[in-house]
């Protein structure tokens, strides 16, 4: 795999956007910046914390944006961290997003710099996507030659906890209402080093999680008449729901409905018929209609069916993170700004994936892009071998700083 960015090149680009304001990438600034951030990246790997928890990574986040003139927003979503830099020109303002926690994984790297926290883990990069932040903070500190304000969010809990919605809740949008757009990247292992990959429309998806207990009278096994049974109810409610996604859906859209627990009477008494069932499942679609309306259509088919045989069925659904939908005008940046990175492939038409990343929330308030910073061949996300690759970093941080010109210009 080629590094995405040959050594020793010195390069300088300009671009004169509107014919009023110049905006200067410098190459050789990003690689020194990129030294620095791989120590970090390192040091951040080294102590890794669970969502919520991250509170030595947020000191060291505010303590290097502290050497510059940043304003610094602190205790949205209790441990993030809000860096707001502010260009030499009146303009717009965007945010740019990376995520900082850990996972409960037990590191089985070898690496000098491997976890010191027992059983937790920087297995999903979010080490490597807070040293690009930093990096692209760092940078931009520096080169204040964009118009408007970039504000860069160093958020918590990504993992399972939604801190991109605790960090909305606790008034990000309000206390920044100018920002009109919204920028993240996710490293991808299997996609090569080098290449920016993401789509239009959905990227990754919606999930959520139901529960139903179909209940009726039960009684003697020998005198089915005199009962209601709600184990036939359930069977009957397995055949229906097949026909959600099969007729339901739009052939053009995608929904999985799957069941995984099924639980009815006591294995060691054969001659009771059970009074309660209880099934669970998950759901998984692309666009947040399509999940719900699976979800009001099980509820539909179940009660309607238990009904059928005079059970009744209560269904509880939870919803997960919405599904990651990236705007068409706003992907047109990114795939120039992708384009204008030395070193990077774009590609711009992958498939979406089925994993879900609460950068959605976000996507709900202002438009924006979502898009992978391939891997390379490294271990899969969420696994104990698992290790961002520290070659990506220049990278990333040119992708934002090219998002920033493109967008503050
Ligand atoms: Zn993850
Ligand atoms: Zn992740």
């Amino acid at each position: 795999m080629a590094p995405p960015n040959p050594a020793g090149a010195f390069f300088i680009k300009i671009t004169v956007f509107h014919g009023f304001q110049i905006m200067i990438i410098n190459r050789d600034i990003i690689a020194d910046i990129s030294r620095d951030m791989t120590e970090i990246r390192h040091t951040i790997h080294r102590n890794p914390e669970t969502g919520f928890k991250e509170e030595s990574t947020s000191a060291l986040v505010i303590r290097i944006l502290e050497k510059y003139d940043i304003n610094i927003t602190t205790g949205l979503g209790k441990t993030g961290v809000v860096a707001t830099i502010t260009g030499t020109q009146p303009g717009r303002e965007i945010l740019l997003r990376c995520d900082m926690d850990a996972l409960n994984v037990i590191e089985d790297t070898n690496l000098p710099y491997a976890s010191e926290n027992c059983g937790v883990m920087h297995a999903c990069g979010h080490d490597g996507h807070t040293a690009i932040m930093l990096g692209v903070a760092t940078y931009l500190a520096q080169h204040r030659d964009f118009s408007g304000k970039v504000h860069l969010i160093f958020q918590p809990a990504e993992e399972r906890f939604a801190g991109a919605l605790a960090v909305i809740n606790d008034g990000l949008f309000t206390r920044f209402p100018e920002i009109d757009a919204v920028y993240g990247v996710h490293n991808w292992p299997g996609i090569p080093a080098g290449t920016i990959a993401s789509r239009p429309g959905p990227l990754m998806a919606c999930g959520g999680s139901w529960r139903m207990v179909i209940k009726g009278t039960g009684g003697h096994g020998a005198m089915p008449h005199q009962t209601t049974d709600p184990t036939v109810a359930l069977g009957a409610i397995i055949t229906n729901i097949q026909s959600i996604v099969s007729r339901n859906v739009s052939p053009v859209d995608a929904a999985v409905l799957s069941i995984a627990h099924i639980h009815a009477g006591d294995p060691d008494v054969r001659n009771v018929i059970p009074s309660e069932v209880i099934m669970s499942g998950t759901c998984r679609a692309y666009d947040n209609n399509v999940h719900s309306m699976v979800f009001e259509r099980l509820k539909e088919v179940a009660e309607k069916t238990a009904a059928v045989y005079n059970c009744a069925a209560e269904v509880e659904v939870q919803y997960g993170y919405p599904a990651v939908v990236n705007d068409s005008e706003k992907m047109k940046v990114a795939e120039a700004a992708a384009m204008n990175t030395v070193g990077a492939q774009w590609d711009g038409d992958i498939k979406p994936v089925t994993p879900s990343e609460d950068f959605s929330y976000y996507q709900q308030k202002v438009p924006g892009v979502f898009a992978f910073i391939g891997n390379g061949e490294s271990a899969a996300l969420h696994t104990p071998k698992y290790d961002f690759n520290d070659n990506i970093i220049p990278l990333g941080i040119e992708y934002f700083l090219n998002i920033v010109k493109l967008e503050l210009n």
